[in-house]
């Protein structure tokens, strides 16, 4: 039986049989594992809180004929400040939800564990508005699905007025090529900007913006629908980026704010 050490985060975790956990983990060497933490339900179990969502640890691995057993679990960051505020909670459950959806088994990806790490360093202070969205794009962009932002997806012209957000055609469209998709929403020109720079922002921009919620309702949902066309799931946890469903459609129509958002006036400074 093989041994091998991970550095990973639990992204969520189940009961297996009487007093077992399977939990799912983001390593940063072997991509998403769902490895077994025997006893880990039982009262006095060391191993159970130690394998709290989002917690940061290095373990010991030992490998089984179907699924590997895990155990030495050494907390790097248990994330107490995240998980004493429920609001925080609550966006660090979108996070997790989305790396798990995003990534196949055993496929390693490193810039997703770094990833990770930033936005949960991210929602412990701060305006953390922005962070979810600033995952989901950067996860979209990091497996290979980035969306056409300014130029139309489908016939590559660049968009001056009359785009459009279409899921199933990847991305921004012109006012021509939104025909082919009749779920296609109007888009406006800030917010084609606000995800422009989602798409590239490095951790340290996302810190320095706060936006107003209608901004970030803006695009919530279209960054939404397309990553669960892209990653072919229905997203369960994002109640946050669902609650912001309704608004985020209203304001894509045209209805929302005429100026460029905030977000990108305060970039140029
Ligand atoms: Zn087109």
């Amino acid at each position: 039986m093989g041994l091998y050490k991970i550095e990973g985060i639990v992204l969520r975790r189940r009961s297996l049989g009487e007093a077992d956990r399977l939990v799912t983990v983001l390593s940063r060497d072997r991509g998403k594992l769902t490895v077994v933490a025997k006893g880990a339900r039982k009262p006095r179990s060391r191993l159970g809180g130690r394998l709290e969502p989002p917690t940061r640890f290095r373990a010991l691995m030992a490998e089984g004929r179907t699924l590997d057993v895990i155990s030495q679990v050494e907390v790097l960051d248990a994330h107490a400040a995240l998980r004493d505020d429920l609001e925080r909670m609550g966006d660090a459950a979108v996070v997790l939800e989305l790396a798990d959806r995003a990534l196949a088994d055993r496929h390693p990806h490193p810039e997703v564990y770094r990833l990770l790490v930033d936005a949960l360093a991210l929602l412990r202070t701060g305006p953390r508005a922005l962070v979810p969205l600033w995952f989901a794009a950067r996860l979209l962009v990091l497996t290979g699905h980035r969306p056409a932002v300014g130029r139309c997806a489908v016939c590559g012209t660049r968009i001056r007025a009359g785009g459009a957000w279409s899921a199933v055609l990847g991305g921004c469209v012109d006012a021509t090529c939104r025909s082919r998709d009749p779920q296609a929403v109007g888009i406006s020109s800030w917010a084609i900007a606000l995800l422009a720079f989602l798409l590239d922002a490095r951790p340290a921009a996302i810190r320095r913006v706060d936006p107003p919620a209608s901004e970030v309702a803006a695009i919530a949902g279209l960054l939404q629908r397309y990553a669960e066309v892209c990653w072919e799931t229905r997203l369960r946890a994002p109640a946050v980026v669902g609650r912001l469903r309704e608004p985020a459609l209203r304001v894509a129509e045209g209805r929302g704010p005429a100026d460029p958002p905030p977000v990108l006036r305060q970039q140029r400074t």
